[in-house]
């Protein structure tokens, strides 16, 4: 867990607004907005509160217990992303709080939220971008099939990846490419991608929303 203050954060939120936007200028897609999510794995119970006094309404939580467990205290404070790996026998759990998941890349999940998510929640699939073997999301070749079902019976909008691990953001810049442009040859508006590593690159190759945790509360570097 990580410490910060309120207006640590405020103005650290200044600053990669006004990154995102630059990026934006630099994409082909400057009309579109860039959503900044607040990731909130780094951040206790009692500090979520600080997030709210920065004006923060919605934050995205990867683990199912935390959420739970931040929704009992905070509610209708924020709204709520889910953004980890989605277990099927987690959705039942936060399928009522969520009105957004960004990670649904198995058969078992998407049976679970076609039988339990709220009909207004967006879902987001998880795609393995790269095909590493030690990660969840649904493989590129599966994908078209994996959309047609999941379209049939959930809110389907956008497609979500985490690439490879890099020191060299520019070294993704073609898996968010290829992202992009999966995201827009099924007609799905929202391509979650980008931390806080690469946040620009993913930006400038289409992102609708990143997904930032340390550099929020860590000093930019
Ligand atoms: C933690 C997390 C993020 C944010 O990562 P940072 O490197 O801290 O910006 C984004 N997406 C997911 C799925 C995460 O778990």
């Amino acid at each position: 867990m990580t410490s910060f203050t309120a207006s640590d954060v405020q103005q650290r939120l200044v600053e990669l607004h006004r990154r995102i936007h630059a990026a934006k200028e630099r994409s082909d897609r400057t009309q579109q907005t860039v959503e900044l999510l607040v990731a909130t794995k780094y951040v206790a119970l009692e500090q979520m509160k600080l997030l709210a006094d920065c004006g923060i309404t919605r934050v995205g939580e990867n683990r199912a217990q935390a959420l739970v467990e931040k929704y009992a205290q905070y509610g209708a404070t924020f709204q709520w992303d889910f953004i980890g790996h989605l277990q099927s026998r987690k959705v039942k759990m936060i399928a009522p709080i969520i009105d957004r998941v960004h990670s649904l890349s198995s058969q078992s999940a998407l049976a679970e939220l076609e039988r339990y998510a709220k009909p207004t929640t967006e879902v987001f699939i998880e795609v393995n971008i790269a095909g590493e073997t030690t990660k969840s999301g649904v493989g590129v070749t599966e994908l078209p099939s994996f959309i047609s079902q999941a379209q049939t019976h959930l809110k389907l909008t956008g497609l979500m990846t985490m690439p490879p691990a890099t020191a060299n953001a520019e070294e993704n810049r073609h898996w968010f490419r290829l992202l992009r442009q999966l995201a827009d040859e099924h007609g799905l508006q929202h391509c979650s991608m980008g931390t806080s590593q690469d946040f620009e690159v993913a930006i400038e190759e289409g992102a609708t929303i990143v997904r930032l945790g340390s550099c929020v509360y860590e000093p930019i570097s």
